[in-house]
C-alpha cells in the first residue's frame, strides 16, 4: 500500500490517500475531492475546475506527474 496527499495529486489540502495501486488511490482521490466540494471547500472546488479545464494534454501531463509520485511513493 502507498500513500499520497491530496496536494501531490494536484489537490489544495494535506489528506493522505492511500491504496495499492494508481487506479485505487486515484479513485480514493477523487472521492476525498468530492466530499469536499459536496460540504463547499471553496480550494478543492477550485482544484476541480482547474483540472476539469486543462486541455488534454495537459491533463495527460499532470496524471503522468501523479502516476511518477505514486511510483516514487515508499510502500508502507
Ligand atoms: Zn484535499
Amino acid at each position: 500500500m502507498k500513500k499520497l496527499t491530496c496536494k501531490e495529486l494536484g489537490g489544495p489540502c494535506d489528506a493522505e490517500i492511500t491504496g495499492n495501486s494508481f487506479s485505487e488511490i486515484g479513485q480514493r482521490c477523487r472521492e476525498h475531492v468530492m466530499a469536499q466540494i459536496n460540504s463547499g471547500d471553496e480550494a478543492h472546488i477550485a482544484a476541480a475546475a482547474k483540472m476539469r479545464n486543462a486541455s488534454p494534454d495537459e491533463q495527460k501531463l499532470l496524471m503522468a506527474e501523479f502516476e511518477k509520485r505514486f511510483e516514487e511513493a515508499p510502500c508502507l
